[in-house]
């Protein structure tokens, strides 16, 4: 996992490490962002002091 240090508000692409489903999450997320992979309730983010803890791979930064 890895916390990135970007001071401001982005959207990345991730591919979870579990199931591999790739989604669209915001990097200040203020809530758990769980996989929407079928089946899979992998944690994708959590909240760390108004940025998001990433655990998932980090396949694009969105502008
Ligand atoms: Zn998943």
């Amino acid at each position: 996992m890895s916390l990135i240090p970007t001071p401001t508000s982005k959207f990345m692409r991730v591919k979870c490490n579990e199931c591999e489903n790739e989604m669209i999450i915001f990097n200040h997320a203020k809530m758990i962002v769980k996989c929407q992979g079928k089946g899979c309730d992998e944690v994708i983010a959590t909240p760390a002091g108004g940025k998001a803890e990433i655990h998932a791979e980090i396949l694009e930064i969105l502008n």
